[in-house]
């Protein structure tokens, strides 16, 4: 029994006709669901929905297997990141599937989750004997996976998980990636007429301005980035503005390097807040945490062979972005994020081919069928 590419490409070409970008996914995990629920499974929608005041919650479902090997957790996302309303994914004479060029192709991640539903019909269809698995289908992955970090783990049994969701050539795994931390420090000063009483004032942009141009950003170290990405502060060219919020991330390989430099900020701050006698709030949310997964863990093992049987040339590649796997080790989980038949993403240009998406398949059938 095997891929049906014809099947297969219709199928993503079905996934990627619906919108869903971030936190309105609700028409992606119907379609989604009903086609699981077609194969026999029992899907479960969590409350994130509610949670990230999105259209649908993570959907997860468990398929049964031959008794005897542990469960493999795959895992994909339902969200594509804009523009992604009126998507097509067309097919060239050359294989290779583009959108229409005025919107991206949404190959990031519907690829996966179009593999994934025709591995499940294979497997039922032929009565393959496979080992079990999770299936796990994320909401809102694309803002800093806010769907995977409000789903409640104690549903998992699996240890071990694919998380197909990568732009690479196939065969390459993300098997190490960062922290990514976000902080907001928000100067509160004091207002007044700019014209007729500026000394009763003390303004907080400068106050903020001062902490800027004394802290490092950019790249901090060869393993960290530091980057203040937003400001905002101020109502009138009249007032002096007692308001200035500044937004920022840190990425570093070392959750903990990421953690001192937050730390760092946040003193810089503290320091021209005290000697102007402005307020400072600084928060930090850290909704992704390094992870590097060893090269010797059965579940890179067992990718490694399969990419081997299918002439997939291996490559394990350190990312700096994240993703739903950054979440799922923090459950202690063990996941690689899995190349996945997608190219140029989060551009108009994003392209995937039909011979990719069809070793995805091929692929994630073989990581269920192996004997091991
Ligand atoms: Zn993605």
């Amino acid at each position: 029994m095997n891929i049906d590419a014809q099947r297969l490409v219709r199928t993503f070409q079905d996934l990627v006709a619906i919108d869903s970008p971030s936190f309105h996914e609700g028409a992606m995990a119907a379609e989604v669901r009903a086609r699981l629920e077609s194969l026999g499974l029992t899907v479960r929608e969590d409350g994130a929905a509610r949670a990230l005041d999105g259209e649908s919650g993570n959907l997860f479902t468990a398929l049964p297997g031959t008794p005897g090997l542990p469960p493999l957790l795959l895992c994909a996302h339902m969200d594509t990141v804009e523009p992604a309303r009126g998507k097509r994914a067309v097919v060239g004479a050359d294989g290779t599937i583009r959108s229409a060029g005025d919107t991206v192709l949404g190959a990031d991640d519907l690829a996966a989750a179009a593999a994934i539903l025709e591995v499940l019909r294979v497997l039922k269809e032929g009565g393959l004997p496979h080992r079990s698995a999770e299936l796990l289908f994320t909401v809102a992955e694309e803002p800093y996976c806010r769907g995977a970090n409000a789903f409640d783990f104690s549903q998992v049994t699996a240890r071990e998980a694919y998380v197909f969701d990568c732009d690479a050539p196939m065969g390459a795994a993300v098997t190490a990636a960062p922290t990514i931390l976000q902080f907001s420090a928000l100067v509160t000063g004091r207002a007044a007429h700019a014209g007729f009483a500026p000394e009763e004032g003390l303004s907080a942009i400068a106050v903020a301005a001062q902490a800027l141009s004394h802290l490092t950003w950019g790249r901090i170290s060869p393993t960290a980035t530091l980057n203040f990405g937003l400001i905002e502060g101020g109502l009138a060219t009249n007032i002096v503005p007692d308001r200035c919020l500044v937004r920022g991330e840190i990425r570093s390989t070392d959750h903990q390097e990421a953690l001192g430099l937050a730390d760092g900020v946040r003193l810089g701050f503290r320091r021209f807040c005290d000697l102007a006698g402005a307020g400072l709030e600084f928060t930090t949310e850290c909704p992704i945490q390094a992870y590097r997964t060893p090269e010797d863990a059965p579940v890179v093992r067992r990718y490694r062979a399969v990419c081997e049987e299918l002439g997939l040339p291996y490559e394990a590649i350190t990312s700096f972005g994240g993703s739903d796997n950054n979440v799922l080790a923090q459950q202690g989980i063990t996941g690689i994020v899995c190349a996945s038949a997608m190219h140029r993403c989060h551009t108009c240009g994003e392209y995937s081919t039909v011979a990719e998406l069809t070793a995805l398949a091929e692929l994630i059938l073989r990581l269920l069928t192996r004997s091991e």
